[in-house]
């Protein structure tokens, strides 16, 4: 809308290149909406089924003790692989709903040590990784929507300790201040290049395919941190040296 050029009082050919180029503008628009409907009603028909999908594997998994070795390592990968893809399509329908400001909030003043607390709990229950929490006494209250937060920690987190090695540690620092908290996630992983901090958070962008393809993700999560981040009226930010490790911290209003 606000792009759009008006020139009443332009000689006619002016006005005439105006229209087509006001009329271009308006086909654009409903190009990206029609693109993004169709990715939020994609996404939206492939995880119900998946979810069933999962949901048969799991309750064969959880009942049949007579499995064989490969048919359990079998059933265990198209389990992990289909939640993966659910995630996978929860992440680009939560961006299609962000595109179109449909994304909803929830916000709440709660304690932010409790979130990190709980998250950090999580995180070291899937992984036998050293995560410390390094915090001020007092407790620091924000106003954000808990489960959107705990989703971008939880990512934070995963990523910290899918780029570095194992026998590396993870720290998760909290500050606040009367005006802002932030948090940092910090690894001494493997670092991102330089050239590449300012490109992280495009959807689907990843480092080094070769490095990365191993780990299984998709290039959507910090683009999903950011918009989530950003959709709480907070930032997000990058610090990070190749072969060093990485800071991301998040800033919130308090
Ligand atoms: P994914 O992890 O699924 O590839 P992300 O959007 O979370 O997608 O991250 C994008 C890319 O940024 C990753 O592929 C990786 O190359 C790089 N990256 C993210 N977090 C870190 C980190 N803590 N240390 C080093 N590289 C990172």
């Amino acid at each position: 809308g606000q792009a759009r050029l008006n020139l009443e009082r332009a000689p006619s050919e002016v006005k005439e290149l105006a229209q087509t180029f006001n009329m271009l503008l308006s086909r654009l628009s409903q190009a990206w909406e029609r693109e993004r409907e169709f990715v939020s009603n994609v996404s939206h028909e492939l995880r119900t089924p998946l979810t069933i999908v999962h949901g048969y594997l799991q309750s064969v998994l959880r009942r049949q003790h007579n499995l064989t070795e490969t048919q359990q390592e079998a059933l265990e990968t198209a389990a992990s692989e289909a939640e993966r893809t659910i995630h996978l399509l929860q992440d680009l329908l939560d961006l299609a709903r962000a595109d179109s400001g449909y994304l909803q909030f929830r916000l709440d003043s709660f304690v932010l040590n409790d979130l990190v607390a709980e998250v950090v709990g999580m995180a070291r229950q899937y992984s036998d990784r050293a995560i410390a929490i390094e915090t001020e006494t007092h407790p620091i209250v924000v106003k954000a929507d808990y489960d959107r937060l705990k989703q971008v920690l939880l990512n934070l987190i995963d990523n910290a300790i899918k780029y570095s090695e194992s026998d590396t540690s993870i720290q998760v620092k909290l500050d606040g201040n009367p005006t802002a908290a932030t948090i940092q996630i910090c690894d001494r992983g493997y670092g991102i290049p330089l050239q590449h901090q300012s490109r992280i958070f495009e959807r689907f962008y990843r480092v080094d395919e070769a490095r990365t393809r191993g780990t299984g993700g998709s290039g959507l999560g910090l683009s999903i941190v950011k918009t989530l981040v950003e959709g709480m009226g907070g930032s997000v930010t990058l610090r990070s040296k190749l072969g060093e490790g990485s800071v991301f911290t998040i800033s919130l209003p308090v």
